[in-house]
Formats: structure tokens, sequence, C-alpha cells
């Protein structure tokens, strides 16, 4: 979508601090950050919610979470770490491109205010 935000990041458009990437996502850190680290993983295909997610393109969340453990592994995320995603505006939603937010390096509680 040529008016998203994180579209625009995945193609240059908009700069931003590369945590890794392949053909089916892109992962970078978070612009304000909610703990020592937090990155964003996203699906290169643009896919506005959780609430879209089909047959059809599940395939990029199976990933994105395959890639999730990987980066936990190298980057020594042994303490444990949270993975959030909201979906929607009362859940705290504010761009509307999936995104799945990784944060580790202090204790979190529960449930999440
Ligand atoms: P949400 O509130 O939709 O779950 O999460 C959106 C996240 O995107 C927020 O944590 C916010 O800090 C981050 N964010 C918003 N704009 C930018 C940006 O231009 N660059 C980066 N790196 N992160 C952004
Ligand atoms: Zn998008």
């Amino acid at each position: 979508m040529s008016d998203c935000l994180f579209c625009k990041i995945i193609k240059g458009e908009i700069p931003s601090s590369k945590v890794y990437e392949d053909d089916m996502c892109y992962a970078f850190n978070d612009i304000s950050p909610q703990a020592p680290t937090h990155f964003l993983v996203i699906p290169k295909e643009h896919i506005s919610s959780a609430a879209e997610i089909t047959a059809e393109n599940s395939v990029y969340v199976s990933h994105i979470f395959e890639v999730i453990a990987k980066l936990a592994a190298e980057k020594g995320m042994t303490d444990g770490f949270r993975v959030v995603n909201n979906c929607g505006e009362s859940a705290g939603q504010t761009v509307h491109h999936i995104h799945f937010h990784v944060m580790s390096g202090r204790a979190f509680t529960w449930p999440a205010g």
C-alpha cells in the first residue's frame, strides 16, 4: 500500500535501523523502545492486522515466528522475551500493517495494561 508507513520502510523510502531481512519479512528497531531490546518484525506483504490473517497469508506469520526464535537465539535473549501484537484501535494498534513487537532485557508484568 502506497500510503502505509511500514510498506515505505520495507521499500527504504523511510529510513529504519535494520535487524534482519529476508524475502518474506523485515525486522527493525522500534523508534520508541519500551525495553532495552525492542524490534518489530513485519511481513513484506501488506496485511493490515491480525484480524486479516487467512489460510492464504498465514505462512507469513509462521515464518515470522521462526525468525523471532532465530533472532532470540542469536541475540542471547535467554532470560526470556515478549512478543506483542496489537490488533485494532482499542488494543493500541497505531500502524495498520501487521507487526510483532519483540522485547527483552527487562522484566515484564502480566496482564499487560
Ligand atoms: P502499535 O502501537 O501499532 O502496536 O506499534 C507501532 C510501533 O511502531 C510503535 O511501537 C512505534 O514506536 C513504532 N513506530 C512508529 N513509527 C515508526 C517509525 O517511523 N520507525 C520505527 N522504527 N518505528 C516506528
Ligand atoms: Zn503496509
